[in-house]
């Protein structure tokens, strides 16, 4: 365990970058805890909360952050200048949440072309009203001058796609009680070595979970949707036929979707061991259904529906599948 000489006060950062919030609203779940926080961290930039400009951030030192906690992917060029200006700025940058961590659920538009996806959204999206068929510009007049937005690029990528990362702290987002250990690490200076996932445990949830998993093993005839049957909260969902991924998924979280009867989607990512969370849970499920016969193996398989979006909704672009695409 390394041991890390903090400055008196270590000096915090937090950043948003292809974002839904969700993780910057897990730092305010601290609740009173962010209050004892403050007492003992100074927070140095969290535009998020507090009215902070990136030539705040210009302005640092090099290195002068301690310690940087970056949500989001890296879907424009912002989020990439972001990305290379709060590396340069900070001593240690940690991937905090799934899309910053694996691409998250932004990566899922790894499926798409650019040009799809400005199609969907700005041409033929139901809710779009008169503006329908007006497109982004880079650069725009106003009175007031030009605005320039950022621009959007072909492909989705995690933070250390991009940069070094020294931490990662998966979840989507990562759960309360997962920020408030890593910031008791922190404030002791205990931080594991660098690379590490933490906060988390070396387990996969299905050894964590306690629901009844039957005596004489699984076998899946019919996978249903949670919504279409009425789940047994005592029983593991696979006997039910409804794909939980906590086999594919790192523990840590403490299961907070399973305890309220809903499979787990996988937001921790793969764990110890597994190169491919999508693949390790494809082999799995396809390991527990009942039959040898090649045509009834595939129509049980057809009822899954959106098997990509199952099995690699949070690591898409961090995944085998995205290399294939992008190698070509
Ligand atoms: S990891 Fe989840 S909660 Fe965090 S920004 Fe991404 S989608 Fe939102
Ligand atoms: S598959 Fe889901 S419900 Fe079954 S044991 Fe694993 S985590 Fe629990
Ligand atoms: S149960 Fe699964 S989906 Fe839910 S928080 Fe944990 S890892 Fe994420």
């Amino acid at each position: 365990m390394a041991k890390k000489s903090l400055t008196i006060k270590p000096k915090l950062a937090f950043y948003w970058a292809a974002s839904c919030g969700g993780c910057e609203i897990t730092i305010t779940e601290l609740g009173m805890r962010l209050v004892d926080l403050s007492e003992k961290v100074d927070i140095v930039f969290w535009p998020a909360a507090m009215d902070f400009k990136y030539a705040d951030v210009e302005a640092m030192q090099d290195q002068e952050i301690d310690f940087c906690f970056f949500n989001g992917a890296i879907r424009n060029s912002e989020n990439e200048h972001m990305a290379y200006l709060l590396r340069q700025k900070s001593k240690i940058l940690i991937s905090f949440g799934s899309c910053s961590h694996l691409g998250g659920i932004p990566g899922l538009a790894n499926l798409f072309d650019v040009e799809t996806l400005l199609e969907r959204v700005f041409d033929e999206a139901p809710s779009l009203d008169d503006s329908r068929g007006t497109r982004p510009k880079l650069k725009t007049k106003v009175p007031e001058g030009e605005i320039e937005i950022p621009r959007l690029y072909t492909q989705v990528k995690s933070l250390a796609q991009t940069i070094a990362v020294d931490y990662f702290m998966p979840g989507c987002p990562p759960v309360v009680d997962q920020v408030w250990k890593v910031m008791q690490l922190i404030l002791a200076g205990q931080l594991p070595s660098k690379g590490s996932i933490i906060g988390v445990n070396p387990k996969t949830n299905c050894d964590e979970c306690e629901r009844k998993k039957g005596e004489s093993g699984m076998h899946i005839t019919q996978f249903h949707r949670p919504h279409e049957i009425q789940l047994d909260p005592e029983r593991c969902f696979l006997t039910q036929g409804v794909i939980c991924c906590g086999t594919a998924t790192r523990a840590g979280c403490g299961l907070p979707c399973v305890k309220a009867n809903m499979p787990c989607r996988g937001c921790y990512g793969a764990p110890d061991g597994v190169l491919d969370q999508g693949a390790k849970l494809i082999s799995a499920i396809a390991a527990l259904v009942d039959t040898t016969d090649v045509q009834k193996i595939q129509e049980i398989l057809d009822q899954i529906a959106d098997p990509v979006g199952l099995s690699y909704r949070f690591g898409l672009a961090d995944s085998y599948l995205s290399d294939l695409k992008y190698k070509k």
